[in-house]
């Protein structure tokens, strides 16, 4: 994983959110191979092991899916360099293609199919809930069975910045700040609001 993604982080547990310490062991350029992640709240410690962080119960994605990359390009609505797109299980499969079309952003796979290879592009994190910082991402993709589990989109949707995107083959979610763009063949794509409603 990149070493910026740290920033970008959370301890996956239940309590308030909370950022994470980085302890690397090995370096690979900007990449770090091998290190921990600790929790300054709970002491949870995450291991770093081959460029992928492992925050437990992480289950590998299957590789099909129908999510066609050039129209998941153009749902997320994002021009410019920049920050980083997190896909969430099988929408992982899509991410060379991705990092194609949106040249100079960074990716975040969480839960990517077995065999799924880094590229300059993307940074791998597998984990049983969500680690991804609240408005981190700059759009969040989910395909396969985080797509269908309530707790993964809400927590994707959290990950994402106001005002911005996120895509899901699977379920509609309801939420008071996701305002929905486009729903059809099973997949809807959302808007979130720029400011949290009062209340929610
Ligand atoms: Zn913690």
């Amino acid at each position: 994983m990149f070493i910026e993604l740290t920033d970008h982080l959370r301890c996956p547990a239940d309590h308030e959110e909370s950022f994470l310490v980085l302890l690397p062991v090995r370096m690979d350029g900007r990449r770090v191979v091998e290190g921990t992640l600790g929790c300054p709240r709970c002491g949870r410690e995450v291991v770093i092991v081959g460029g992928v962080a492992d925050f437990g119960g992480g289950e590998d994605s299957p590789a099909g899916t129908a999510l066609d990359a050039a129209a998941v390009a153009t749902f997320v609505g994002l021009e410019g360099p920049g920050g980083y797109l997190g896909l969430f299980g099988s929408a992982a499969a899509a991410a060379d293609r991705l990092a194609d079309l949106l040249p100079g952003i960074r990716l975040v796979l969480v839960n990517p199919p077995a065999g799924t290879a880094e590229n300059e592009m993307t940074s791998m994190v597998r984990a049983g809930r969500s680690p991804l910082k609240s408005r981190s991402m700059r759009a969040a993709v989910m395909a396969g069975s985080a797509a269908a589990d309530p707790v993964w989109v809400d927590r994707a949707a959290d990950a994402v910045l106001p005002g911005n995107r996120l895509v899901v083959a699977g379920p509609m979610l309801a939420r008071p700040d996701l305002e929905v763009l486009m729903e059809g063949a099973g997949l809807w794509v959302a808007r979130k609001a720029p400011n949290r409603p009062v209340g929610a």
